[in-house]
């Protein structure tokens, strides 16, 4: 296959940038999909289901603290209205039955008081609950976002070289002949498609090459393109 010397350059500078728009690429996948994001999405998901029970519980605490405060009240009320029927009662035998009720109405009342206190002190443990873990969850979301900053920032400024090497390739796309354009393709699509002769290697594999192949491929005529007999890239002069 011949190209001239200016159409090689162009031709090795392609696979250099196709090279490095792949790298780009990869890159750009491994941020989007790091681990650290996906583990800190993952905290914060289990934060945020400890958070709907930590409130869940609060909520229910305080329904019966409410519930067990009411029934204090009816009791008490009952007590009160207890106390002036036996003020106002002529009767020795109503003031007795009177008199057992409000007996068993106080023991009733106590029962309710350590009750509701034990149900206080409960919905104060799972407020703190709710507070601590509701920051927990706060400090978390905070941490992902930062995150989530850092990686689109590094994102946006790999796309950016992406798109200059997108324009540099479609340059360097234009200086190369269609047959040539094609071969190289289906080899980049595989392999380093494009070397030169280094230090006695190809530069595409790395192989070292012998001395007759190497002689072989400095006799080509400067318009020749050869070929790596070890990964059969197109070597370029
Ligand atoms: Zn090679």
């Amino acid at each position: 296959m011949k190209l001239d010397k200016p159409g090689q350059s162009a031709l090795l500078k392609l696979s250099e940038v196709d090279i490095e728009i792949d790298r780009i690429k990869n890159v750009i996948s491994k941020a989007v999909n790091s681990p650290e994001l996906s583990a800190k999405s993952q905290e914060l998901s289990e934060l945020s289901g400890e958070v709907i029970a930590a409130r869940t519980n609060f909520e229910n605490l305080n329904m019966e603290a409410r519930k067990a405060d009411d029934n204090l009240h009816m009791v008490e009320e009952r007590l009160a209205r207890d106390n002036e029927r036996l003020n106002q009662t002529s009767s020795p035998k109503d003031a007795q039955a009177i008199q057992s009720e409000i007996e068993s109405l106080t023991l009733r009342k106590e029962g309710l008081e350590e009750v509701e206190l034990e149900i206080l002190e409960r919905l104060e443990v799972a407020k703190q609950e709710l507070e601590e873990i509701s920051n927990k969850r706060e400090n978390c979301s905070k941490e992902l976002e930062e995150l989530r900053e850092k990686i689109q920032i590094q994102v946006d400024e790999l796309k950016s070289q992406g798109r200059k090497l997108v324009a540099d390739k479609e340059t360097l796309t234009s200086k190369v002949p269609a047959d040539i354009l094609e071969k190289y393709k289906a080899l980049a699509t595989k392999q380093v498609a494009v070397g030169k002769i280094e230090s006695r290697s190809c530069t595409a594999c790395h192989m070292g090459l012998t001395a007759n192949t190497i002689d072989a491929l400095a006799d080509l005529p400067e318009d020749e393109i050869g070929s790596c007999p070890e990964c059969l890239a197109m070597i370029v002069r």
